[in-house]
This record gives C-alpha cells, sequence and structure tokens, in this order.
C-alpha cells in the first residue's frame, strides 16, 4: 500500500527542483520559481489519471473532506450520511462543518450498504459520504441511485482508494466531489497532503477559493489584487510536499500492478482455506488491492486466528477493536468531547451517539480481518507469508 516503500531519485529530482528555486509556495513567484509548479502539476495529473474535469490539491484528505463539504454548501445543522468503518477524519471534517453525521450500515463490501439509506434519510439530511474503504468500491452505482432520487449531495470519501475503478471509471467521480489523502501511509503520499476531484465548475471554484482564504486568484501576478468572493481558509500544500506527490502520481501505475501481483498471490493461496470468505468486491478489477479483506465463520474464530496470524508474523488488521477506524471505541464522539462549544452540539435532535448500534456492521466487522499488501515484498517472502497463514488457521 504505502507509496514510501518506493521512494527513489525522482522523489528527489522533484524536490530539488522547488529547493533549487527557494519558492515553496504555490501561487505566485512567476519571475522566481522556474517554470515549477508542482501542485499544479499534480492536479493535472490527477485529472488525467482520473478523467475529472478539475482537481484541488490540499493540505490533507481531511481538508479535501473540509473543503467538499464547503464547497457542495454543507454547514450548519445539515444531517450527512456515512458508514461507521472509516477513519475518524470523515465525521471530523463533518462536525467540523457544523453538520451532523448520521451513521448507516455497512455491507459485505465494508462500505455504505445502499438498501439502508433510506431508512435514516429526513429532512434533515443533504449529503451521503460514503468511503471506499481499504482500496476497494462500496456499491457506489446503488448509493448514488439512492442520492438522485432523493434530492441528496454525494460526496466519495475516496482518501484509502486512489487508482480503484468501478465498471473503468474512477473512484472519486461518481459524486460531487471525491476526496483522496496522499498522507504518509497512503498509496501515493505528499508526506501530507490531500486532493479533491469534480466535474462542477462551481464546486472547483468554491473549493479553489475556500481553501486559500477566499482568493479568487483572478488579480494576476500581484496575489494583494485578489478578491474574495467567500470566507475561506488555509488548506494549502505547499509545493515540497506536492513535488514528493508528484514523483509518487507518476508511479502510480507501478504500485497498482505491484499490489494487485501481491494481493492475487496471497488470496488464491488463501481460497482453499474452508473457513474463509473474501470482502464482496462489486467490481474486482477495479481494486486497488491495498487490502486483502476475509471473514472468519465467528468472533471467537476470527480473534483466534488473528492472533495466529500475529504470533506467524503475519498480523492483520481487526478493525472491530480498532480505536481509529470503527465506531464502538469513539468515546471521544460518543460523549461530544470537544476543545469548544461545537456548532453541531446546537442541533436541537442530535442523533444519540451514546448509545449507537449498529448490528449488521458489528456482525460483519467481529468477523473480519484485513492484511495490508506490501510493494516490498519479494516472491520469498510472499512464500513465507502464505506458510504462515496456512500455519495460522491450523491453530
Ligand atoms: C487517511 C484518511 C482520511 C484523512 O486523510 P489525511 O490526509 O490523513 O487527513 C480520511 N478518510 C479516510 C478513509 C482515510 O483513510
Amino acid at each position: 500500500m504505502p507509496g514510501f516503500e518506493i521512494f527513489g531519485d525522482e522523489e528527489k529530482k522533484e524536490v530539488t527542483d522547488v529547493l533549487e528555486t527557494g519558492v515553496l509556495f504555490r501561487y505566485g513567484f512567476e519571475g522566481t520559481r522556474n517554470g515549477h509548479f508542482k501542485a499544479l502539476e499534480f492536479e493535472k495529473k490527477l485529472c488525467e489519471i482520473t478523467h475529472a474535469k478539475y482537481s484541488h490539491l490540499c493540505s490533507s484528505g481531511t481538508a479535501a473532506l473540509s473543503i467538499s463539504l464547503a464547497a457542495c454548501g454543507i454547514g450548519a445543522g445539515d444531517e450527512v450520511i456515512v458508514p461507521p468503518f472509516t477513519f475518524v477524519a470523515t465525521f471530523e471534517a463533518i462536525i467540523n462543518a457544523g453538520a451532523i453525521p448520521v451513521f448507516g450500515e455497512i455491507d459485505e463490501t465494508l462500505c455504505l450498504n445502499p438498501d439502508k439509506l433510506e431508512d435514516i434519510i429526513t429532512s434533515k439530511t443533504k449529503a451521503v459520504v460514503p468511503v471506499h474503504m481499504c482500496g476497494a468500491m462500496a456499491r457506489i452505482d446503488e448509493i448514488k441511485d439512492v442520492c438522485t432520487k432523493k434530492g441528496l449531495i454525494l460526496i466519495e470519501d475516496a482518501c484509502q482508494s486512489l487508482g480503484a475503478t468501478y465498471q473503468k471509471k474512477a473512484i472519486g467521480t461518481f459524486g460531487l466531489a471525491g476526496c483522496f489523502s496522499f498522507d504518509s501511509v497512503k498509496t501515493v503520499t505528499c508526506g501530507e497532503g490531500g486532493g479533491l476531484i469534480t466535474d462542477s465548475k462551481t464546486v472547483y471554484e468554491k473549493a479553489d477559493q475556500f481553501a486559500d482564504h477566499g482568493h479568487d486568484h483572478l488579480g494576476g501576478p500581484d496575489r494583494g489584487a485578489d478578491d474574495h468572493p467567500i470566507i475561506g481558509t488555509n488548506f494549502r500544500i505547499s509545493e515540497l510536499n506536492a513535488a514528493v506527490g508528484l514523483a509518487q502520481l507518476n508511479k502510480l501505475d507501478q504500485i497498482l500492478d505491484i499490489q494487485k501481483k501481491n494481493k492475487h498471490a496471497i488470496k488464491d493461496a488463501m481460497a482453499d482455506l474452508p473457513e474463509v470468505g473474501f470482502r464482496y468486491l462489486p467490481d474486482a478489477k477495479g481494486d486497488s488491492a491495498t487490502f486483502l479483506s476475509f471473514f472468519l465463520p465467528t468472533e471467537a474464530r476470527t480473534r483466534q486466528v488473528a492472533k495466529n496470524l500475529a504470533d506467524n508474523k503475519v498480523g492483520c488488521a481487526y478493525w472491530y477493536d480498532n480505536n481509529w477506524h470503527y465506531y464502538k471505541k469513539w468515546h471521544h464522539l460518543k460523549e461530544m468531547k470537544r476543545s469548544a462549544k461545537l456548532c453541531v452540539e446546537l442541533a436541537d435532535d442530535l442523533p444519540d451517539y451514546k448509545n449507537l448500534v449498529l448490528e449488521d456492521s458489528d456482525n460483519i466487522m467481529k468477523k473480519t480481518l484485513s492484511m495490508q499488501i506490501m510493494l516490498s515484498w519479494t516472491q520469498e517472502d510472499i512464500e513465507n507469508r502464505i506458510q504462515a497463514i496456512i500455519k495460522s488457521f491450523k491453530g
């Protein structure tokens, strides 16, 4: 999964380009930047890869979510449906927008279940933010259908799924906006970074403004001459981060090829294990293959196999117990612990997060393990790993 495994001369070259000019800012300095616009180049490349019309590179995936919510007009009091299996950033961005996260159920895609959406849509629901977890897609066409039918905005959290596709269409391009993370452990890394894509000129312009203090970027060489059509904030990326990311993005095809090859070797070997079922992939060809996720028959057996795998040095993620990725351990959200009063607390009928129970999701996550697929594995590593996995299932 992590692009940092394959840092090389390409990243050094891009960073050196920037350091030689001393211009670390993505805007202006035309006279001294020697023609280098790394953030802009990254955005062009991201559009090429995803076939999105517009993209904006920013400081993090969380920022990309915040910018997208703002640019799509989602704010105070709006309900936004999200899955309970994600990274905390998804609901953080919603809460920080003043909006209210409402949790749906997941299905065997490990992503939001479109069949369970209509039950939780209210007159305040404004958007749905499915999360394409662990490198692969939700049932995104069905989720989109529900959004269209109900007049809801669709924003995809594709932070973990750069390079994934559904029926050959890039994940992230199904909604009004799609968000990616380029943090230090993602498929492509900028060190810290994020990006959003959209086909809407209006959303793009608002995003571009919001992420840079409202700058309309129309003032020419003098930034001070820009107007500020909206109140924004600073979610800018530096040219140094963009430079690392640009080199990485150029390696995306190579990264995906290695991941798919490594994942298939392990998956094929595990297919004979009678206890194992695999995560449902709506389009297996479009999996970016960052993780291999599988199900066991019971919670007890899942915990036992997880322990055996760890003992045999092929540890897997058991998300059900994870502090950051599953709602069970989000006590800070459940108790609305915060550093200052949040807009969301002003809502008259906040969901009862404290007593939230999502039975379908629990039943799936209790029995789910995920193995991260690494780029650096050798053939020998993979063979040893397969032996260790088989051994773990015997115990
Ligand atoms: C990583 C991640 C984010 C946030 O990205 P950062 O760049 O770390 O802010 C958001 N959502 C999901 C699902 C993620 O995995």
